[in-house]
């Protein structure tokens, strides 16, 4: 695998202006209210890998997605695909870097047209990027049919005659039409059934070796992060609070709310390592807590924890924002 960073996200940011209507606001006097959906994350993604963004339910994760393909635009901070801005995805220029990156969504029911036939459906990103004439897109939907475990006597199928495993396939298909080289998979696998989550992630494994594929992968189940990802992000409130490599966050979770987090799953290894239970709610992000945003539910948490927030620091192969990492009062022997 080559280490060449082919997406950089630095300092990014996306805020929501919730204020409610203009006018009202005006009236009674009342600020602007910005929801801070994510805040400032850093990460680079190297050609060929998976790296997985992990975390509780509102945590900014499909936020971030949603950020890199530009559906939203970053309020502050930079995002570079290959080298290029990926605000210029939206401009005329943008077709190229459009079809190299393409997003894969949670529910492939809602995402797939429920009028058109599957070869309608996967033929329409060749439309879009003007490739290939009526015969050769016929070919092509053929060939991405059996590349996902499907077979061209689908094409002429509805979405509604289809397993949630079959349909999440037609979106992959969807996707790779137009040859991407980065795919956005957010939860792609979490609407279904346990026992097709492990097809269609060993799918999604197959075809990134046999295309080279890069992924960005966002999940809230570490069990499934585990199995696809070379490295991980965790993200809590709006920030990326650890990022490190699968093996190193599995075995050495650093930050208090990854333990949190990998203390949820079953210790089916018998290791009989200690568990932290899950405590407390994801706190408001209208209202975040002052200093770390996890210091309401960390067990550790001291007066610093409540006033400043903690800088993002490298420790070994991970980075970490905890004060009582870099200062040595949270140690690896909490977990044991
Ligand atoms: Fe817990 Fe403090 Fe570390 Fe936040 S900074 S995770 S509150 S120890």
């Amino acid at each position: 695998m080559s280490r060449k960073p082919l997406l950089k996200v630095e300092n990014a940011s996306c805020w929501f202006d919730v204020s409610g209507p203009w006018l009202e606001r005006v009236l009674k006097r009342q600020p602007p209210v910005k929801l801070k959906a994510v805040n400032g994350v850093s990460f680079t993604v190297e050609k060929g890998e998976t790296l997985a963004l992990v975390g509780e339910s509102g945590c900014g994760k499909s936020t971030v997605a949603r950020m890199l393909v530009g559906l939203y635009t970053p309020t502050s901070g930079q995002i570079e695909f290959d080298g290029h801005p990926v605000s210029a995805l939206q401009s005329r220029d943008g077709k190229r870097l459009r079809q190299r990156l393409q997003m894969i969504f949670q529910d492939p029911y809602a995402s797939l047209n429920p009028r058109w036939r599957v070869a309608r459906i996967i033929a329409e990103p060749l439309k879009v990027h003007g490739q290939l004439n009526q015969a050769e897109r016929d070919a092509r939907v053929d060939e991405l049919l059996l590349q996902v475990g499907l077979s061209p006597t689908d094409r002429d199928r509805y979405p509604h005659q289809f397993s949630g495993g079959q349909r999440q396939r037609i979106s992959i298909a969807r996707a790779l039409a137009a040859r991407p080289e980065f795919l956005v998979c957010d939860e792609p696998t979490s609407a279904l059934d346990v026992s097709v989550q492990a097809q269609v992630l060993n799918l999604m494994k197959k075809l990134q070796r046999d295309l080279g594929l890069t992924y960005l992968f966002i999940s809230h189940n570490l069990a499934v992060v585990h199995h696809v990802a070379d490295r991980v992000a965790v993200m809590y409130l709006g920030r990326i609070v650890e990022l490190a490599p699968r093996d190193e966050l599995f075995s050495r979770p650093r930050h208090p709310y990854t333990r949190m987090l990998l203390s949820a799953i079953p210790d089916t290894a018998g290791t009989g390592k200690r568990r932290i239970p899950v405590a407390g709610e994801v706190p408001n992000p209208l209202n975040p807590p002052s200093g770390c945003p996890f210091h309401p539910r960390c067990p550790h948490a001291q007066d610093i924890c409540r006033q400043v927030m903690p800088a993002t620091l490298a420790d070994g192969a991970a980075q970490v924002a905890c004060h009582g990492i870099e200062q040595g009062w949270v140690t690896a022997d909490l977990m044991e």
